[in-house]
C-alpha cells in the first residue's frame, strides 16, 4: 500500500507575500516533495528536494503543522452522529421554513418587511432559549434595524454568527416568490442569504434539541442592511462590532462560493473622488505659459499614471466608474448621474472622476492611497488636483487564526465525508458584514448556501447541499464550543 503524507501548513507565499494554507505531499522514497499554495491561484507550486525539507518548513515561517495519514484519525464521535440525525429530521421544516421567509419582501428599503422576517427569526430563537433582540435603526440611518439572538456561557470558544436579513429585491422587483423545481429552489434572498440564516438557525436547533448548548456564549447577528449599508457605520455597524469585542471566533454565512470553499480572507473597498481644475481660456492659447494644460488632459495625466504606476500589486485595484469633465460639469451624487458641458474651442476648467479602490489590508490600502496622492499633486502648468478618499468596508486578512478555523472545519468536512475545504480566492470575494469584525476576531465567511445568481432575477439555491452544509456547521460549532 502506497501510503501518502499530507502536511497542511499555512506559509508565506514567496510569489505574493501573504500568508496562505498550503499543502505539503511527501511520499516516502520520493525524492521530493510537493508543495503547492492552495488558493485557486497557485502562487507556488514546486519541488523541493527532500533533505531540504526542514529548510524549507523554516523558511516558509510555520503556523501550525498538523500530519494526517490517507486515513484520518478523527471521526465523529456518538453526540455528533446525533447532531447529524437531528438535522436529517429537520430538515423538511427547514425547507418549509426557508420558503415562509423567502415569501417575505425584505429588500434593504422596505424597513417594516426586514423588521418581519427578523420577527419570524426572533421567533424561532426564543424557542431554542436564545435571548433576542430587535434593534431599531434612528430615523437618521434610514435603516430597518438587526436582530440579535444570544446565548450566556463560559464554555469553550464564544462564537459570533453572521446574516443579513435584507435583500436587493425591493418592493417593486418582479421577483417575490419562492419556487422549487426539482433540487433547485428561486427566489429572491434564497442563496444571498436567507438559505445561509436558515442554517443558523437549523445548526442550533439541532444542538438545542440535543442539549449541547448549555454554557455556552453564542451571539447570533442578523444585520437588516447589509447590501447597503446603512451610514454612519458607527452607528449602523456598532452592535455588531459591540458582540465580536466580546467573542473569540465569527463565522459568516454569506452564499458559498464552492462546496469545497471557505472564505479566510477578502479584500475591503473604499472609494475616491478626484478634482481637476485648470484655466478656463480660448482653445488658441492652450499649451502657452499663459493658459497651460486644462483640466481635462491633466485628469488624462493622472489617471494614465495611476494606470501605469500603481497598478500591479496583487489584490489591489481601482477603478474610475464616471469622469465629466469641460467647462461645466453636475454630478448627483444620489442618482449617480451628471451632466458635462464644454466646448472643443474652450480649454476645459474642470473635470471629476469618481472611483473605487479595493485592497487586501490596511497597510496596502494606504500605501496606495499615497501613491495616488503624490501623482496627483504632480500639476501640469495652470492646473490642480486633489484627491479625497472615502472608506467603506474594511479588509479581512488571511491571519493565523483565520487559518487555524479553517483547519478545525476542514477535518469536520472530512469527519463528515465531505471532502477537503480549502481557502477562496479573496481576489474574488465581494465585502461583506464579517470584514467589520475581522480586526477583533479569528473568522471565516462563505459558510451560507450554495447557489447561483445573487443579486439577480435568476437567483437560485441548490438544494442538494444545503442539509450538508448545515450539518458541518452544527459540527463545527459544537466543536468550537466544546474546545
Ligand atoms: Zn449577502
Amino acid at each position: 500500500m502506497l501510503m501518502t503524507f499530507n502536511i497542511k501548513t499555512a506559509s508565506r507565499c514567496p510569489v505574493s507575500h501573504y500568508i496562505y494554507p498550503f499543502n505539503i505531499n511527501i511520499v516516502p522514497g520520493w525524492k521530493y516533495i510537493a508543495m503547492n499554495c492552495l488558493f485557486p491561484t497557485r502562487h507556488y507550486i514546486t519541488h523541493i528536494k527532500m533533505n531540504t525539507l526542514l529548510q524549507a518548513l523554516t523558511l516558509t515561517s510555520l503556523l501550525f503543522l498538523s500530519i494526517s495519514t490517507s486515513i484520518h484519525a478523527q471521526k465523529l464521535s456518538k453526540t455528533e452522529k446525533k447532531i447529524i440525525k437531528t438535522i436529517e429530521v429537520n430538515h423538511e421544516s427547514a425547507l418549509q421554513f426557508l420558503e415562509k421567509v423567502v415569501n417575505i419582501n425584505s429588500g434593504t428599503m422596505n424597513h417594516p418587511g426586514v423588521k418581519e422576517v427578523g420577527m419570524v427569526f426572533k421567533e424561532q430563537f426564543d424557542a431554542i432559549d436564545f435571548d433576542t433582540r430587535w434593534i431599531d435603526m434612528p430615523a437618521e440611518v434610514n435603516r430597518s434595524g438587526h436582530l440579535f439572538a444570544e446565548t450566556s456561557g463560559t464554555k469553550g470558544k464564544k462564537i459570533l454568527l453572521i446574516g443579513h436579513l435584507d435583500t436587493v429585491f425591493e418592493k417593486d422587483s418582479p421577483f417575490q416568490e419562492f419556487k422549487k423545481e426539482g433540487d433547485i429552489a428561486y427566489g429572491p434572498g434564497t442563496n444571498d442569504m436567507k438559505g445561509g440564516d436558515v442554517i443558523v438557525l437549523y445548526a442550533l436547533k439541532a444542538l438545542h434539541e440535543n442539549k449541547l448548548l448549555k454554557n455556552a456564549q453564542i451571539t447570533i447577528a442578523f444585520t437588516g442592511d447589509e447590501e447597503s449599508t446603512g451610514k454612519p457605520l458607527e452607528i449602523s455597524r456598532k452592535d455588531l462590532i459591540d458582540a465580536a469585542k466580546k467573542s473569540d471566533i465569527a463565522l459568516g454565512f454569506e452564499t458559498s462560493t464552492g462546496f469545497n470553499y471557505a472564505t479566510v480572507a477578502r479584500r475591503g473597498s473604499s472609494g475616491w473622488l478626484l478634482e481637476v481644475k485648470g484655466k478656463r481660456a480660448h482653445s488658441s492659447g492652450v499649451f502657452s505659459e499663459r493658459v497651460g494644460a486644462g483640466a481635462i488632459f491633466e485628469a488624462s495625466r493622472i489617471l494614465n499614471a495611476f494606470y501605469t504606476d500603481v497598478k500591479g500589486e496583487e489584490f489591489l485595484t481601482f477603478n474610475p466608474g464616471v469622469i465629466l469633465g469641460g467647462t461645466e460639469v453636475k454630478f448627483d451624487e444620489s442618482l449617480n448621474k451628471g451632466e458635462a458641458f464644454g466646448k472643443s474651442n474652450v480649454v476645459p476648467q474642470t473635470v471629476m472622476v469618481k472611483g473605487g479602490l479595493r485592497f487586501i489590508s490596511e497597510e496596502q490600502k494606504e500605501k496606495t492611497k499615497a501613491r495616488m496622492r503624490e501623482i496627483v499633486a504632480k500639476n501640469l502648468p495652470h492646473t490642480s488636483a486633489k484627491i479625497s478618499f472615502k472608506d467603506s468596508y474594511p479588509a479581512m486578512r488571511p491571519t493565523e487564526g483565520n487559518l487555524n478555523l479553517l483547519k478545525i472545519l476542514n477535518e469536520v468536512s472530512i469527519d463528515l465525508n465531505q471532502g477537503q475545504v480549502a481557502a477562496y480566492d479573496p481576489g474574488k470575494r465581494g465585502a461583506a458584514d464579517t470584514s467589520f469584525v475581522a480586526d477583533y476576531v479569528d473568522c471565516l465567511d462563505g459558510l451560507g448556501t450554495m447557489g447561483r445568481g445573487a443579486h439577480t432575477p435568476n437567483e437560485t439555491l441548490d438544494l442538494t447541499t444545503f442539509e450538508a452544509l448545515t450539518k458541518r456547521t452544527a459540527i463545527l460549532i459544537y466543536r468550537l464550543i466544546h474546545q
